[in-house]
């Protein structure tokens, strides 16, 4: 076998062909693979698939055409794909307790946009949480189309507290009368309060939506309430805590499911990506063993203690803590802002995002806030008891950033390296 002289030594993959072929793309994904294994990935929305996660994801299966659904197929040769996709729509509605899923949407964002295809029309009110407030682009925020086409009304969290405030939410529903209500977001450390949501949705005439992309996983792992039976309508993406590829699926009670079916193709979406579809039914396969229960409580419990620590050094986090697998600091207190702690902990192996804090002062692209989040440590077997050591490289990484200390931020990225390496992540790891 011929690797690039960049190749990463210590990892056992190979792309035999791939490297042949393409010894320049080899190398950079070789790099991938090294930076994954040696840094400590805390951005929430990310995760290690497992190898059969992988593997499935580049198999044959992507050669081949399906536009419809299982058995009303507009191309033939569909003997084994409907097989994978009725797998993978049975798995979804097993392991979520849904009447209806639909596993063909390409990603998160055109999930939602099926939703808007399936039960609105250009112009009308809906309605989301802000994307600054911790909600999505695709919940009728005005840059997104979701916000260009619809007229979108947005509630946030109390500067308090920072909750959800469920009075305003009423309130603005009553007013508005928007057409769907969203709940969920990308920046929001507590429970969702889906009943709560689902009465309001009531109320008020709306379809409600839970968009659960960030907590999917949890869900599926019992860590987290289920939106079944308030939520009339399920979007999810399948990568983040639901460790599968990047997909999406669209879950509801059976009312829903033929203008769902229909949104996603042919409203919005060409031919399904088949092994995608596959690699979306292992993920549910995985999903659905208790060991995967352990992993989404696990997820949980170590995002609690990183609060804990963060908290005994000094860190102000959104709503003093956390219910599942986020954390947003607000690092003003620091005298740091977001990005150049994000930039900072980069370099010393720690990968954040920068993110916008509630009724934040600064700018979106230059805000007060980080997002950290436990999914992919705790998918390498990171446990509680690693979390006080997370917590002081975090705390050290923040301080080099404001003191401009790079030598600290070297021995962190040492340190870091030194623990990853006892800890294999799935799918870079082959035994
Ligand atoms: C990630 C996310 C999405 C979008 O998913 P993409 O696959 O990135 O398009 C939508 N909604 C929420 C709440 C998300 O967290």
């Amino acid at each position: 076998m011929n690797l690039p002289p960049s190749y990463p030594a210590n990892l056992p993959l190979s792309h035999p062909a791939l490297s042949a072929t393409d010894p320049e793309l080899a190398a950079l994904i070789g790099a991938e693979e090294q930076l994954q294994a040696d840094t400590l990935r805390l951005i929430p929305s990310e995760n290690y698939v497992s190898q059969a996660v992988l593997e499935a994801s580049g198999t044959v299966l992507q050669n081949k055409y399906s536009e419809g659904y299982a058995g009303r197929r507009y191309y033939e040769g569909q003997q084994n794909i409907d097989q994978v996709e009725r797998l993978a729509i049975a798995r979804a509605k097993a392991l979520f307790g849904v009447d209806h899923a639909n596993v063909q949407p390409y990603s998160g964002s055109p999930a939602n946009l099926a939703v808007y295809l399936a039960f609105a029309e250009p112009g009308d009110t809906v309605m989301g949480m802000a994307l600054p407030m911790g909600g999505h682009l695709t919940h009728g925020w005005g840059v997104s189309a979701t916000g260009k086409w619809f007229r979108g009304v947005q509630y946030g969290v109390r500067p308090d507290t920072g909750l959800i405030d469920f009075d305003e939410v009423r309130d603005l529903a009553l007013k508005e009368r928007p057409k769907l209500i969203f709940c969920g977001g990308t920046a929001l450390p507590r429970t969702i309060d889906f009943a709560a949501f689902a009465e309001i949705a009531r109320e008020s005439g709306a379809v409600l939506v839970a968009d659960v992309a960030h907590i999917a996983g949890l869900i599926a792992g019992g860590a987290h309430p289920s939106p079944v039976p308030h939520a009339d309508v399920i979007s999810t993406t399948t990568h983040k805590t639901l460790r599968g590829p990047r997909g999406a699926m669209l879950m509801s009670r059976e009312e829903h499911a033929k203008a769902i079916d229909k949104a996603v193709f042919p409203g919005l979406q060409g031919g399904p990506h088949n092994q995608t579809t596959a690699a979306i039914a292992v993920a549910l396969h995985e999903a659905a063993q208790p060991s995967f229960r352990d992993y989404a409580h696990a997820v949980v419990d170590n995002a609690k203690a990183l609060a804990e620590a963060l908290l005994a050094r000094g860190f102000d986090l959104v709503s003093g803590g956390t219910d599942n697998h986020l954390i947003l600091m607000d690092l003003t207190p620091k005298d740091v802002p977001g990005k150049v702690a994000a930039k900072a902990l980069d370099r010393a192996g720690i990968v954040v995002n920068y993110n916008t804090v509630p009724y934040d002062p600064r700018k979106p692209f230059d805000p007060s806030g980080v997002r950290i989040g436990t999914p992919s440590l705790t998918s390498r077997g990171l446990a509680t008891e690693h979390m006080p050591a997370v917590a002081d490289w975090i705390d050290r990484g923040v301080t080099a950033a404001r003191t401009g200390d790079e030598d600290a931020l070297a021995t962190i990225r040492a340190e870091v390296a030194d623990l990853m390496a006892a800890f294999p992540a799935p799918g870079l790891s082959r035994d």
